[in-house]
């Protein structure tokens, strides 16, 4: 039997194993961690339970599919819930903007910014369909191997002036800023800067109105649970808490892995969902890990992420699953984290609450947030985290009490953060970086990681770094791309989703 080793069991590295064990393939999946998840990683702390990273889950059905390769269903693992409103956007005077796919509420929202905008955001919605369609449907789960593969696409981006920003494009559509902002800020899910990352981006808004928002209950670690599970009923072997220390090459071939503990074992190819340039530069023991070290090292790199998770005494009704906090600053702020690497006075929030849908998260009686706001990654704002992670913390605190609950700071049982250092430490990111290589134009597609190395034919990629990038439908999407293209390297055809 084909022997196949997975590196990383991120969500992506999850969703490749399941396919790869899916379609027969003895798979051996290595995680550092002592937890699969990755960046969807769990801390479980006096009796809360907090998600380390991703809480918007969208596109369920790119993950129905998985289940489904082996006749399953994810119901019987995961517990999908929707959640309405999407998110409830927040501007420094008080006003917000209920986001969700209810078409006369948003209608009527949209109305009252600027009813001219009513029209202009149906036109908007049209451009995100069309994106979505050839963005997303039809080249989403493509390799980009060959210059070629990009030329064909070329055609498409030119027709949706993908060199246009999501911002710019909204903008063209709508005149509320207020709107501006709540049609584009989307990209950050993914690393991505609304004023620069392509307008293809845009497609997330259509993927949202289509396929909903959802909540897995107890949190996106039961996803990540249920994938495991899935992968372990499959046959797959789950090697957790023993980081991989190097990639073994027998000439211009991946032989196989040997591991910090000590572990070895051969394989006939293998996949990588580390950090790219982790996996080229620390683990790869062949010249090409050098190389492409150097070609990684010049790129542009998403930014990082300050979360501040905290458990509170209370239950909120009134505070919905997710929001938005916008700072009095757009533009200038995401210029301050994207291009001058300054740790800003100001900041926007993402505020999650999954206790609003699922008092399980927090003993009774009390709720679980966490608080994220992006930050400059380490190579453009190498600060000391120990002096400056208490401090943001604090002001996080003192935002959240002037717009939503005064007495936060009392009503806090526990605390802690998430700084950039611990996105380099705990996963190996380059720079801390939260979502690894930036969504540029320059950056996608064939420019983006490649999921089948140039040179090493059986080794492969997968995940955030790679072909169409972050976000958990992008890697999972990612994991299609690259489960195919071994599958067509080995002669396997599987007829399945
Ligand atoms: C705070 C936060 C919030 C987010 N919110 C959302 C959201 O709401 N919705 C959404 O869709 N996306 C969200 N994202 C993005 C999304 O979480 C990521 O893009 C996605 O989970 C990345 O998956 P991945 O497959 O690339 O693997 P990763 O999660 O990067 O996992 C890679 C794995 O490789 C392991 N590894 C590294 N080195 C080694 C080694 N040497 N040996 C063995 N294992 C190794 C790591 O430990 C890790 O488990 C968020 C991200 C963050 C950080």
């Amino acid at each position: 039997m084909t022997r196949a080793i997975v590196i990383g069991a991120g969500i992506g590295g999850l969703a490749l194993a399941i396919r790869l064990r899916s379609a027969g393939l003895d798979t051996l999946l290595v995680e550092a961690r002592d937890r699969p998840g990755g960046r969807a990683y769990v801390f479980e702390k006096d009796g809360f339970t907090f998600d380390a990273g991703p809480t918007v889950i969208t596109d369920p059905a790119c993950l129905s599919q998985l289940w489904e390769l082996s006749g399953q269903r994810l119901d019987r693992d995961v517990d999908l819930v929707p959640i309405s409103p999407f998110y409830r956007l927040s501007w420094p005077d008080g006003s917000t903007f209920d986001y969700s796919n209810d078409k006369a509420a948003l209608a009527r929202q949209i109305a009252a910014l600027d009813p001219a905008d009513v029209a202009g955001y149906e036109r908007f919605l049209g451009y995100s369909a069309s994106v979505y369609e050839e963005g997303y449907v039809k080249l989403g789960a493509v390799p980009f191997l060959d210059f070629r593969s990009m030329l064909k696409a070329t055609p498409a981006l030119l027709r949706h002036r993908a060199w246009r920003s999501v911002y710019k494009t909204v903008a063209s559509h709508v005149r509320s800023e207020k709107l501006r902002e709540a049609l584009s800020f989307h990209t950050l899910f993914v690393g991505g800067n609304p004023m620069a990352t392509s307008s293809i981006y845009a497609l997330i808004h259509k993927l949202e109105q289509d396929g909903g928002v959802w909540y897995a209950r107890g949190g996106t670690n039961q996803l990540v649970a249920g994938m495991a599970a899935l992968f372990e009923r499959l046959g797959g072997t789950l090697r957790l808490g023993d980081p991989v220390a190097r990639i073994e090459t027998e000439g211009d071939r991946v032989a196989g892995i040997s591991t910090q503990s000590g572990f070895t074992a051969r394989a006939d190819l293998l996949a990588s969902n580390a950090d790219l340039m982790h996996s080229y530069r620390d683990l790869l023991a062949h010249p090409r890990g050098e190389s492409e070290a150097k070609r990684l090292a010049r790129k542009s790199w998403s930014p990082s992420l300050f979360v501040l998770h905290f458990g509170v005494r209370g239950r909120f009704p009134d505070i919905p699953h997710h929001m938005i906090l916008f700072g009095p600053r757009y533009r200038g702020l995401l210029d301050d984290i994207y291009t001058h690497g300054t740790l800003a006075d100001d900041f926007s929030l993402y505020l999650h609450h999954p206790s609003a849908t699922d008092p399980g998260v927090a003993p009774a009686g009390h709720s679980s947030f966490y608080a994220l706001a992006p930050v400059p990654h380490l190579g453009h704002a190498p600060l000391d985290w120990e002096v400056e992670g208490p401090k943001l913390a604090k002001r996080i605190v003192a935002e959240i009490e002037r717009r939503l609950i005064p007495d936060l700071g009392e009503r806090i049982v526990t605390q802690f953060h998430y700084a950039p250092p611990d996105f380099e430490q705990d996963l190996a990111a380059h720079l801390g970086s939260a979502f690894s290589l930036t969504p540029s134009l320059l950056q996608s597609a064939y420019f983006r990681g490649h999921n089948r190395d140039a040179r090493i034919a059986n080794l492969y990629f997968t995940g955030a770094g790679t072909h169409p990038g972050a976000g958990i439908p992008g890697v999972v999407a990612s994991a299609k791309a690259t489960a195919s293209l071994i599958l067509d390297d080995l002669g396997v055809r599987t007829g399945t989703p």
